[in-house]
């Protein structure tokens, strides 16, 4: 029997599942007792699991489905690849047309010089890449001894040894032994969490000059760069003061350091531009990219760097691949990707109508007594839940169980939103049509009154 057409029903898919299925970032004795959901099906921005009901998909999966569900092409052009060429690989002075259709798109697409592609199969593998690039750089411009990259706590860059070090979340440090030397942590820009009385203005000019004075610290000649993401996306959707980036890049040019805008989440439209370096004037050396490059139909990510990078790199054998860099099936998918969001004006359209329209609609979840704030950039959001807007308070109780309980209520309402502490976030597919975003909102709404109900009940809205 093939299991996967015929499935067995719901209670026993879960089952085998907690017997046999490891999940990431999940505790499994916890989800072995209530069972995973099970998703069936997708289409536009809806899913279906295996009992029959629909949720509005408002984190486009995992951040990644930026043309939404179903499209055929994209089946088509896989299918077409595998048939042609289901798989050669690029080392030892191969090629094939897909790898380099692909990259020749990306290098036009890209802003200023950044015209070399390295592939890779996630964007894991990618800030993998980048760590061992950003130094084998400085060894062969004869600094070896520059290699420290600094990062910023609760940043997100993947969950591998290299970019799980990368990233700034401790509860990933406390397993396994990260992060590895010579990677340093900077405070994020979180006004809302972390502003004091400054002005959000104040205070991104203040946590930029973190990387200053950092850089100071530890001598500009120990380093090698600075990584961010434009925008932190599973930290929270934390979008940073209009003063930040434009320090931050003060300070690489200044200390001549390498600056990597990790754009996995941020790039492919999400903000109304091919990459959010142009919506926020970011000019980085190297862009990470992963997630919406395929929309998610298949893994796939990379670097995009830019002529000063590549040439040195170029002059050495790089001493670093994976067995699926510029597969030829994803990228044929990616390049089937990147065509559906230029020629069907996707991207034109969320900077010309769905953002201000998104923007417009969840800045109303502001005036509910559990929002603190409701913000977006394009099409990212968050929501700050609280007990106390004024004095931006946190709740007397562990960070994450208002949240949670949040989530819940979104998912029995039909709304796929995350929680991350008490921040709940959307990233919606970018053809998400107006009617769609009402309806996200009413449910987010319905959700946000359930909760609270449910929280005050039990003695919950307390401030810290
Ligand atoms: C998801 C993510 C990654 C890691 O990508 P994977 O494909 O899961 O390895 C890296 N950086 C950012 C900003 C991300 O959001």
């Amino acid at each position: 029997m093939n299991m996967i057409a015929n499935h067995p029903p719901t209670s026993e898919l879960q089952a085998l599942d907690a017997a046999h299925h490891m999940h990431p970032f999940t505790h499994a004795g916890e989800l072995k007792d209530k069972g995973a959901r099970v998703i069936a099906r997708a289409n536009g921005v809806t899913l279906t699991d295996t009992d029959g009901n629909d949720y509005l998909d408002a984190m486009a999966g995992l951040w990644c489905v930026n043309i939404g569900y179903g499209r055929e092409e994209m089946a088509e052009a896989a299918a077409r690849q595998m048939r042609e060429l289901p798989y050669y690989n690029t080392f030892f002075q191969t090629t094939h047309v897909p790898a380099i259709a692909l990259a020749n798109k990306l290098a036009q697409l890209a802003p200023d010089t950044l015209n070399h592609v390295f592939f890779a199969g996630s964007g894991s593998e990618a800030n993998d890449t980048n760590i061992r690039m950003v130094r084998t750089y400085w060894a062969q411009k004869g600094h070896p001894e520059k290699n420290i990259i600094i990062s910023r706590k609760n940043a997100y860059h993947g969950s591998s040894m290299g970019s799980g070090s990368l990233g700034g979340m401790t509860f990933m440090h406390e397993q396994g032994g990260l992060p590895i030397p010579d990677i340093h942590h900077i405070d994020q820009p979180h006004w809302w969490a972390e502003g004091g009385d400054m002005t959000p203005e104040e205070f991104g000019l203040e946590r930029a000059r973190q990387l200053e004075a950092k850089i100071e610290e530890l001598g500009a000649d120990r380093v090698a760069a600075f990584i961010g993401e434009p925008i932190q996306g599973a930290g929270g959707v934390i979008i940073p003061p209009s003063t930040y980036w434009p320090e931050i890049q003060r300070i690489c040019d200044k200390h001549g350091i390498l600056l990597i805008a990790d754009e996995v989440i941020c790039a492919f439209g999400r903000t109304g531009k091919w990459f959010a370096s142009e919506t926020l004037g970011i000019r980085p050396h190297i862009m990470t990219i992963a997630k919406g490059l395929s929309s998610g139909y298949a893994p796939i990510g990379g670097s995009i760097v830019c002529d000063e990078v590549a040439e040195v790199i170029n002059n050495c054998e790089f001493a670093h691949g994976y067995t699926y860099s510029g597969h030829p099936m994803t990228c044929a998918v990616a390049l089937e990707n990147l065509r559906i969001l230029e020629e069907e004006g996707i991207v034109d359209n969320v900077a010309n109508h769905t953002a201000a329209y998104l923007a417009k609609k969840w800045a109303t979840l502001g005036d509910h007594p559990l929002v603190g704030e409701a913000s977006t950039i394009g099409m990212m959001g968050a929501i700050q839940l609280t007990p106390d807007a004024e004095r931006r308070a946190k709740f007397a109780g562990n960070e994450g169980d208002v949240g949670l309980i949040t989530r819940e209520h979104c998912f029995k309402n039909g709304l796929v939103m995350r929680h991350v502490g008490d921040r709940m976030i959307i990233s919606p597919p970018l053809v998400i049509t107006d009617a769609e975003i009402d309806t996200l909102v009413e449910r987010a709404w319905i959700a946000l009154d359930l909760a609270h109900k449910q929280v005050e009940a039990e003695g919950k809205m307390k401030a810290a």
